[in-house]
């Protein structure tokens, strides 16, 4: 079954969501100028979400850098900026109405456990291949065992969806993940959450990200229509690799963008998206007026990584 589509009517809105976990760089900006130019390109809006639930991942200070790269390279949020941090109450009700509906459990295994359990690896394109979660809790916790996490009951329907870039996609939760954490045993509401929280919340109507969160966004829709909210519409763009086919990442200590000369970072993300200004636009704001006329989904790659190093 096909998840219902944003409303046609509603006007776009799109998002750019970092995790505040060090500065901007090529890996991240690629996302934030896909959904940017995306936004631009259809006349709508364009929001900054602060990604910084996961308080032991924050950099002091990363934040505040993101959006001072981000003016740099000409783009800034058309909303006040939405903090993940603040908004424990949206996701701790949300969590509510899943547990009314019968669709949580609490769960006691660690991680070892789950790791040194029998269940089969998860069929996910993007790894780490991790077990699937061989659902010990489903049914009530084992007797002397106490709850540390709260997970989602998944099922065996496929959910499927038709992605801008990446065309279908097809994933059955129960094989792929198996019942996922909602809550994790630090006390942290799980990304998939809080995403689908705000996202709603935000009234988003395109979500425009990288692809290594292809995999992410079937639980993404499980959660919107457990909700009732609407599902968007998806355009994952290709990750950025290292040489070894790492994603360009904080934790792989990418180099941060030079915003000494940040039209040739604008040009660069817009190169790696297949698009390419003519020569001799070398300001940052003729450059997106030029992306905002000439943005163009078909041109982006269809493929789930480029390696740039
Ligand atoms: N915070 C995530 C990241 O930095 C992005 C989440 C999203 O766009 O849904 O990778």
């Amino acid at each position: 079954m096909l998840p219902v589509p944003a409303d046609p009517s509603q006007r776009y809105r799109g998002r750019f969501a970092p995790s505040p976990t060090g500065s901007l760089h090529f890996g991240s900006l690629v996302a934030a100028v896909g959904s940017h130019a995306d936004a631009r390109a259809h006349g709508g809006e364009w929001l900054v979400r602060m990604e910084d639930l996961d308080a032991p991942r924050t950099v002091p200070g990363a934040a505040a850098a993101i959006l001072h790269g981000l003016a740099a390279l000409g783009m800034t949020s058309d909303a006040p900026v939405l903090l993940q941090s603040r908004r424990g109450e949206a996701y701790s009700a949300a969590l509510d109405r899943l547990a009314w509906a019968g669709l949580t459990y609490p769960c006691a295994c660690s991680r070892r456990e789950i790791a040194d359990s029998a269940g089969r690896f998860g069929a996910l394109a993007n790894g780490p291949r991790e077990r699937v979660y061989p659902g010990t809790c489903r049914n009530g916790l084992a007797p002397g065992r106490s709850a540390r996490a709260v997970r989602c009951r998944t099922g065996d329907a496929p959910i499927a969806f038709e992605d801008a870039v990446q065309g279908t996609v097809r994933q059955c939760l129960a094989r792929a993940v198996g019942d996922f954490v909602l809550l994790r045993a630090d006390g942290i509401f799980a990304y998939q959450l809080a995403v689908v929280v705000d996202d709603a919340a935000q009234g988003i109507t395109d979500v425009v990200r990288g692809a290594d969160l292809l995999d992410s966004t079937p639980r993404q829709i499980h959660l919107q229509r457990a909700l009732g909210v609407p599902t968007p519409r998806y355009c994952h763009l290709p990750v950025a690799t290292d040489a070894r086919g790492e994603k360009l990442s904080k934790q792989t200590r990418a180099a941060p963008i030079d915003l000494g000369r940040p039209a040739d970072a604008l040009r660069q993300a817009l190169g790696f998206l297949g698009h390419r200004p003519p020569a001799g636009l070398n300001e940052v704001d003729a450059l997106w007026a030029w992306a905002t006329e000439n943005w163009d989904r078909t041109r982006i790659p269809r493929t789930r990584t480029i390696p740039v190093a």
